[in-house]
């Protein structure tokens, strides 16, 4: 440390007067302000005391708009008032909106709060209140205890009218007190507190013995907020929540739902250890926040709601979304990146599918691998032991040991994998240096001679494959990839193969029995890498897609049969296989009549993919109709027909999509993805019985099914005109519950007739429309037809400057409108919308914090076109021969 009379700190947007040092004669002055980097110098007369100084500032501050920082919420009460939340969002650069600090995350310190507000509001901090002092002014001073070290970006303040219920958790250690775990929310919404409660006080035990540690501080709070940009924020003991992540009303919920707030507790749960307690050590490793959330996410979820069964849609809901963004040139990034992550633009674009879904999916591999190794052959059972966390469990044993050693402090994932690998006794930090610090991820292909399977691998890309080379000079060096594989004989994962170069030698030769009809490789979906196969081999898997439980031999499972479909869609995207193996395979599984959860979750939205892009073929031959008349004879006719036959009488809403008690939960989750791709393709039972229900039930809409009452709002606006729009526009305007409104208005975003669909478009600024919902109602209407695209496009480019201020103006609002962009683009084919999206570009640079949402959104535009090219031609061909 060296002498200096200046410090530099973190500030952006404030008055600052008055600094001074205590001990120091004479005041401090502000000597520059870098609004780039946010930072301002105060420099003093003399040298500032060592080893300690303390600063002391006078801020001039007021709540802000927007969504970001030190910000108000608003709310009307029961009675008609109108009242304010003071509330904090800090991550990733929020923290210097409210006061001047160091705002890094390996810049931890402790922090003692006081609060002053209007005597009778509730005042929260990360920490429990010590005291309160009524003040001669009429207001309260709240003093809350000293936090532990932490991060900037995790401390939280709410000040504002609230209720709450509370419960006592008791410590996992003898002798230590019981913690006091509670849910906030604002008045109206004390009726649906009870849920979020009963996860939260099910998770925290289960994290504390799958971890190792005890929850670091002595009261955990959770609250709903009514404006909030994001799903939630892992604020250290003050966790935050947009209100219909949290709160819910179990009666009137559907399963979708209760599950996504099960998911969205327990996610946030996970960073009060992978954090909060550990913080990456630089924004470059968010992953190691990102990543175990969203693993352990499905952890914690389980423990409150087994029933639920969060692990079985992992692959479908995360690992490949993450394969999506990882495989484009223009959104690809290593998962831990060394530089380059200074800006706050750049540290943005970091809270993506990658530091998410890959990170995840990644320790999931690790997980998979390390367990079936040791444990042998578990087979199909280690789904469920995945879920337990007893001694044997290698991974849990050095995450633990990782956070031990890393508390208070940071990591990294250098310390991740020394660690893993030193408690594993296995090279794994080498193995796992490619996945971590190069961005993209291998295809493996396959082949099968006489009883022999070779494989290779290249890298994934959406353009093509790319060059494996282990000198790392003209192409990429090869992953370490673990290859559980299963075949029509063996009813197990063989996890004995693991391929690290270009062609697999010797030691990568798969021996599998003579006479082996099909092999699967990437057996469960656990690793993070696609497959593909020769011609005969996918030939053999789409004939045994047909095969269900109770047939002869191995039956392919719902997770490998969404490995399947989405290795041979995605491939034909790239130009790598032909379209028709992913069409077989699909009409395969439509034969099927198990709820195939994870299967269909992944294969139905291709089906509207292809269709939408058959529809972009602007001014040539398409065969988009006649596409749509195949997938509703031939897939989502027959496959509603099959997946409830043994629930219902014939296809009907309040028998088919109502279903019954009894009903499974994969068969619920799946019963409204099903109805909504049969009401998409014209399945007129479906789409007449919505506009029908809607009607008969219009003043009282909770009598509807809270399973599929979305599906009934979506089709009965979609085919119902003016008469269900009205309707569906009066149950918004009156609605006080959170979750009934945003299912009201995402319900308005399918109108069809142009001049509803117009009428939708101009809520999204309307006061009705709260800035947190305005952006998802506009890529809602894009999302519905090409025509509905061109509307929310020429929305979106008209009234830019509205938008950006009804969002508040700010950073946060820049990155909204960037991804609405890149989202609307997505539904565009033609160089003349590239053009639109540069111009748009141009114009609008003043606003923007990033371009990586406008190389994306053209990104996707020429995938779109590629497409076209590659595969229209036959589609078409095969439509016409089948
Ligand atoms: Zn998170």
């Amino acid at each position: 440390m060296e002498d200096t009379p200046c410090v530099v700190l973190h500030t952006s947007r404030m008055n600052i007067s008055a600094v001074s040092v205590l001990g120091l004669p004479g005041p401090g002055q502000i000597y520059g302000h870098n609004d780039t980097s946010e930072q301002m110098v105060l420099s003093f007369d003399t040298i500032l005391p060592r080893p300690h100084a303390t600063l002391s500032m006078d801020l001039d501050y007021s709540l802000r708009p927007g969504l970001e920082g030190l910000y108000r919420s608003q709310f009307t009460a029961a009675d008609g008032t109108n009242n304010t939340l003071g509330t904090t969002q800090f991550e990733t650069s929020g923290a210097r909106l409210a006061f001047p600090c160091f705002d890094e995350p390996a810049l931890k310190a402790t922090f003692d709060i006081s609060l002053t507000t209007t005597t009778g509001l509730t005042a929260l901090s990360n920490m429990p209140v010590t005291a309160t002092q009524d003040l001669s002014s009429g207001d309260t001073t709240t003093h809350f205890a000293t936090s532990p070290p932490m991060s900037t970006y995790l401390v939280a303040l709410i000040m504002g009218n609230l209720t709450s219920v509370s419960t006592m958790v008791p410590h996992p250690e003898p002798g230590q007190p019981d913690r006091n775990v509670s849910i906030y929310g604002t008045p109206d919404r004390a009726g649906n507190l009870e849920t979020a409660l009963d996860i939260t006080v099910k998770v925290l035990p289960a994290f504390e013995s799958l971890f190792g540690i005890p929850y670091t501080l002595p009261k955990l709070d959770l609250i709903g907020i009514p404006d909030f940009a994001a799903g939630a924020m892992e604020n250290w003991g003050l966790i935050t929540y947009r209100e219909t992540a949290l709160l819910i009303d179990p009666q009137h919920a559907s399963l979708p739902d209760l599950r996504s707030v099960a998911y969205i507790i327990a996610h946030e749960m996970t960073h009060q250890w992978f954090g909060d307690l550990v913080t990456c050590d630089y924004w470059g490793e968010l992953w190691l926040n990102e990543g175990f959330a969203t693993y352990f996410e499905n952890y914690g979820a389980t423990a409150a709601r087994p029933e639920y069964r969060f692990f079985d849609t992992f692959y479908a809901t995360q690992a490949s979304l993450g394969q999506i963004v990882d495989a484009k040139n223009v959104s690809t990034h290593p998962l831990a990146t060394i530089t380059g992550v200074d800006s706050t633009g750049r540290v943005e674009s970091f809270f993506d599918s990658i530091s998410y879904n890959k990170g995840g999916s990644i320790l999931r591999m690790m997980r998979a691998f390390l367990n079936n190794r040791r444990i042998g052959d578990e087979s199909y059972g280690l789904r469920r032991s995945l879920l337990q966390s007893d001694e044997d469990d290698v991974f849990i044993r050095s995450l633990q040991q990782y956070l031990r050693a890393n508390e208070f402090s940071t990591g990294t994932s250098h310390k991740l994998w020394e660690t893993v690998a030193q408690v594993a006794g296995l090279p794994i930090a080498r193995w796992m240096d490619q996945w971590t610090y190069h961005g993209g991820f291998p295809l493996v292909s396959a082949t099968l001679q006489g009883s022999q399977v070779t494989v290779s691998q290249v890298p994934f890309t959406s353009q093509g494959p790319g060059t494996c080379d282990p000198t790392n000079t003209t192409g990429t060096p090869p992953w370490w990839i673990p290859l559980p594989f299963t075949t029509n004989s063996e009813d197990q994962l063989n996890w004995s193969i693991q391929l690290d170069t270009c062609v697999g030698g010797h030691a990568a030769l798969i021996n599998v029995d003579p006479g082996t009809q099909w092999v699967k490789l990437n057996a469960g979906q656990y690793g993070f890498y696609r497959v593909n196969y020769t011609q005969p081999m996918w030939s053999s898997l789409a004939a045994a897609a047909t095969v269900s439980d109770g047939g002869a031999g191995t039956v392919l499972g719902s997770e490998d049969l969404a490995g399947l479909l989405d290795d041979a869609y995605q491939l034909s995207r790239a130009g790598q296989l032909s379209i028709t193996v992913y069409l077989d395979l699909i009409r395969s599984l439509a034969q099927r009549p198990e709820p195939l959860m994870s299967a269909w979750l992944v294969g139905a939205s291709p089906l509207v993919q292809i269709y939408q892009s058959l529809s972009m073929a602007e001014g040539e031959a398409s065969c988009a109709a006649e596409w749509a008349t195949f997938v509703q004879q031939n897939i989502s006719n027959p496959v509603v027909a099959n997946v409830t036959a043994g629930t219902t009488k014939g296809v009907s809403i309040t028998g088919t999509i109502s279903g019954t008690d009894a009903d499974s939960e994969s068969l619920r989750l799946l019963r409204p993805t099903l109805l909504s791709l049969a009401g998409y393709f014209n399945m007129t039972a479906v789409s007449q019985e919505a506009v029908q229900l809607l009607q008969d039930n219009a003043n009282d809409v909770l009598g509807i099914d809270p399973d599929v009452r979305q599906l009934v709002y979506t089709q009965a606006v979609a085919n119902g005109g003016a008469a269900s729009y009205n309707i569906m526009q009066g149950l918004y305007l009156s609605a006080s519950d959170p979750s009934e409104k945003e299912r009201n208005l995402a319900a308005l975003a399918y109108a069809r007739d142009p001049d509803l669909r117009q009428q939708t478009l101009e809520m999204v600024l309307d006061d009705s429309v709260r800035s947190q919902d305005a952006l998802s109602l506009l890529a809602g209407v894009a999302v519905r037809s090409n025509a509905a695209a061109h509307a929310a496009w020429s929305f979106l480019t008209e009234n830019w400057a509205a938008l950006f201020q009804k969002l508040g103006g700010d950073n946060e609002a820049s990155r909204m409108m960037g991804k609405a962009t890149q989202s609307i683009a997505s539904h565009f084919a033609a160089q003349s919308q590239i053009d639109a999206v540069n111009a748009l570009y141009t114009a609008h640079e003043q606003y923007l914090s990033e371009r990586s949402y406008f190389d994306n959104s053209i990104d996707s535009i020429q995938a779109n076109i590629q497409w076209l090219q590659l595969n229209a031609e036959q589609v078409c061909l095969w439509l016409a021969e089948s």
